[in-house]
């Protein structure tokens, strides 16, 4: 894949999903933010680079969907959205590798990433997100 998919600020976190990694910008001034943007809330800078997170988080909240609203969407699925462990205010979507409607999930469910890549028919984006639940070895 080539990991066309993405704008100016988010066209580096999909190359990095490719790879594996759960990444976030940091800031100069040690803010760690996500989606991706050019400015930081913290202290307005434009200075920053990636950080690579272990990618664990916790449950915060997920929908399940049970219609399909474009032709082809396999139903029914969950998309969950995690806080990271790295930062608060870090909360990121995914899909779910449990129970297709989410009937295995609760709020504070400790969780990691893992990535998958889909056969979508446009190819983009070539890679995803899909939240496991962390192991007690994790
Ligand atoms: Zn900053």
């Amino acid at each position: 894949m080539t990991g066309s998919y993405g704008d100016r600020d988010s066209a580096s976190w999909w190359q990095a999903l490719e790879r594996q990694q759960l990444q976030v910008q940091q800031c100069t001034c040690g803010a760690l933010r996500w989606a991706p943007r050019a400015l930081c809330n913290e202290c307005g800078s434009f200075d920053w680079e990636w950080f690579t997170t272990d990618g664990a988080g916790t449950v915060v909240t997920w929908t399940a969907t049970h219609r399909a609203f474009t032709p082809g969407t396999v139903v029914p699925f969950v998309v969950v959205l995690v806080r990271l462990d790295a930062g608060e205010n870090l909360l990121i979507p995914g899909g779910w590798t449990g129970d297709e409607h989410g009937s295995d999930l609760t709020v504070g469910l400790q969780v990691v990433a893992e990535f998958t890549s889909p056969d979508l028919r446009d190819g983009n984006p070539s890679t995803l997100i899909r939240w496991t639940r962390r192991n007690q070895a994790n």
